[in-house]
C-alpha cells in the first residue's frame, strides 16, 4: 500500500506566499487624494465622481481627503480648489504655474511626482479619461507603483488596503488588484461609473501650494496651437438624461435609424452595442458597454440588445431600463426593469409616434399658457 500523500507546499514566490507587507519607508504614506482634472477652463465631472468615492475610502481609513489641482494660476484652478471642498476635500494641494497652462504628460508628470514624493499619500485616484490615463500612465511607471486601470469598485479591506475591481478575461471575470507593496496605490475609473456626490455649499478649507520643479525650457513638447474637435460640441452620451439604444437585433443599418429617429422625437442621446461599431454600422463614441461609455440616465432604452455582461456593466448605473427584445429569455430582461417582448422594428415607429405626438403637444401646451 503506498503511502498517503501530502499536499505540495505553496511555491516560493507564487501566490500563496504573497503577503502584505508593506516596507517601513511606505509606512508614512497617508491619507487619499484625487487629481481633479481640468482642462479649458472646465472641469471635468469625473473629478466629482471621484471625489464621492474617495470620501467613502478616507472615512474608512479614517484619514484626510485631498483634491489635487493643477494648472495655470487663474480663474479655473481658483474655482477648481473651491469646488473640491463642496464635493467633500479636507484640503487641496495646489500647483499653479504657467507651464501648466495646457496639458503636457511631462509638465503634469513632474507636477504630480514631485507632489507625492514630498506629501506622500496612500492612495491616488484619477479619472480614465484620455488625459487621466495618460497622466496615471506616467505617474506610476515614474513612481514605480502599480496602477489598476478603469475600476468598476473601491474598497478598504480589512488591513487597509485599497481592493480595486475591475472587469477581465472580456468582461466575464470581476478581478480585485492590490498594490502591495508600493505606494502610493493607484487606480483610475471611467466617467459615469461612480454615482455623483451630492455637492454641499461650502467655503474654501485649507490649500498647500507647492511649487512646480520644471520650467518650459526643461519640456519637450509645445502647444503651438489648439485646434478643437470638430465633434466636440456634440451630446456626450455619458452625462444624457435619455438615451435610446439599438443591437443587433435591429438587424441592419438602415433599421438602425429607428433609434436615431425615436431619440430625436425624445430629445435623447442614442447608442448601441458594440457588434454595430465591429461592423461600421454606427460611430465608436456611440457604444455603450465595457469597452465603450458607461451611462448613468434617468431613462433607457434598449431595442434588440440581448444584455451581455460587457454590455450590462455600462448601462447598470441607469434608474430605468426598458428592454425591447423578441426573445423573452434575453438576459437584458435578468436586469432591465420594463421588458417588453415584441418585435423592436415594428415597435420602435409606434413609439416614436406616440413621444413625437405628445411632446408636441406638451410643448404646445406650454407655449399656449
Ligand atoms: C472584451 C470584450 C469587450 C466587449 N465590450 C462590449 C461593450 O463595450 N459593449 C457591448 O455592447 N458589447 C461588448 N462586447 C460584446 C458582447 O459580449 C456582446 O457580444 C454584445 O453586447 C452583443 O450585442 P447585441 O446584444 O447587440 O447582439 P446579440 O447578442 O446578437 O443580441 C441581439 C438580440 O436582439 C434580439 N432580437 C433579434 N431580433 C429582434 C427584433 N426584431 N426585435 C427585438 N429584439 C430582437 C435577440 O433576441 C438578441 O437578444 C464585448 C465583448 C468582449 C469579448
Amino acid at each position: 500500500m503506498s503511502e498517503p500523500k501530502t499536499p505540495p507546499a505553496p511555491a516560493a514566490g507564487g501566490r500563496a506566499s504573497t503577503k502584505k507587507e508593506l516596507p517601513e519607508h511606505f509606512k508614512a504614506y497617508k491619507h487619499v487624494w484625487v487629481f481633479i482634472e481640468q482642462e479649458r477652463g472646465q472641469v471635468h465631472p469625473v473629478s466629482w465622481e471621484l471625489m464621492g468615492a474617495g470620501r467613502k475610502l478616507a472615512d474608512k481609513l479614517g484619514v484626510e481627503l485631498a483634491a489635487v489641482v493643477v494648472g495655470a494660476e487663474g480663474e479655473t484652478v481658483r474655482g477648481a480648489v473651491a469646488e473640491s471642498f463642496c464635493y467633500g476635500a479636507d484640503l487641496a494641494y495646489v500647483v499653479a504655474d504657467p507651464v501648466l497652462t495646457d496639458y503636457r504628460n511631462e509638465a503634469y508628470t513632474a507636477a504630480m511626482t514631485d507632489l507625492v514624493n514630498t506629501y506622500k499619500p496612500e492612495i491616488l485616484l484619477l479619472g480614465a479619461t484620455t488625459l487621466g490615463r495618460d497622466l496615471a500612465g506616467a505617474v506610476a511607471t515614474t513612481l514605480l507603483t502599480g496602477l489598476t486601470a478603469d475600476s468598476t469598485e473601491l474598497d478598504v479591506d480589512a488591513d487597509g488596503s485599497l481592493a480595486a475591481t475591475r472587469p477581465t478575461f472580456g468582461g466575464s471575470l470581476l478581478c480585485t488588484i492590490y498594490t502591495l507593496n508600493y505606494r502610493p496605490q493607484m487606480a483610475t475609473v471611467r466617467p459615469r461609473v461612480m454615482p455623483m456626490p451630492i455637492r454641499v455649499e461650502k467655503p474654501i478649507g485649507r490649500v498647500i501650494e507647492h511649487k512646480l520643479g520644471v520650467v518650459e525650457a526643461d519640456i519637450v513638447t509645445k502647444i503651438l496651437n489648439f485646434i478643437p474637435d470638430r465633434d466636440s460640441n456634440k451630446a456626450n452620451l455619458a452625462y444624457a438624461d435619455v438615451v435610446v439604444a439599438g443591437g443587433m437585433g435591429l438587424g441592419s443599418p438602415e433599421n438602425f435609424q429607428l433609434v436615431r429617429n425615436l431619440a430625436v422625437a425624445m430629445g435623447a442621446e442614442y447608442g448601441c452595442s458594440r457588434p454595430l461599431v465591429q461592423k461600421g454600422w454606427v460611430t465608436s463614441d456611440r457604444q455603450i458597454g465595457q469597452t465603450g461609455k458607461t451611462i448613468r440616465p434617468r431613462l433607457y432604452i434598449a431595442a434588440g440588445i440581448s444584455g451581455a455582461i460587457q454590455h450590462r456593466v455600462g448601462v447598470e448605473g441607469a434608474d430605468l431600463i426598458v428592454a425591447i427584445n423578441t426573445d423573452k429569455n434575453a438576459p437584458i430582461f435578468d436586469f432591465a426593469h420594463v421588458g417588453i417582448v415584441t418585435d423592436a422594428i415594428r415597435l420602435l415607429p409606434a413609439l416614436t409616434e406616440a413621444f413625437a405626438k405628445r411632446l408636441s403637444a406638451h410643448s404646445s401646451d406650454k407655449l399656449a399658457s
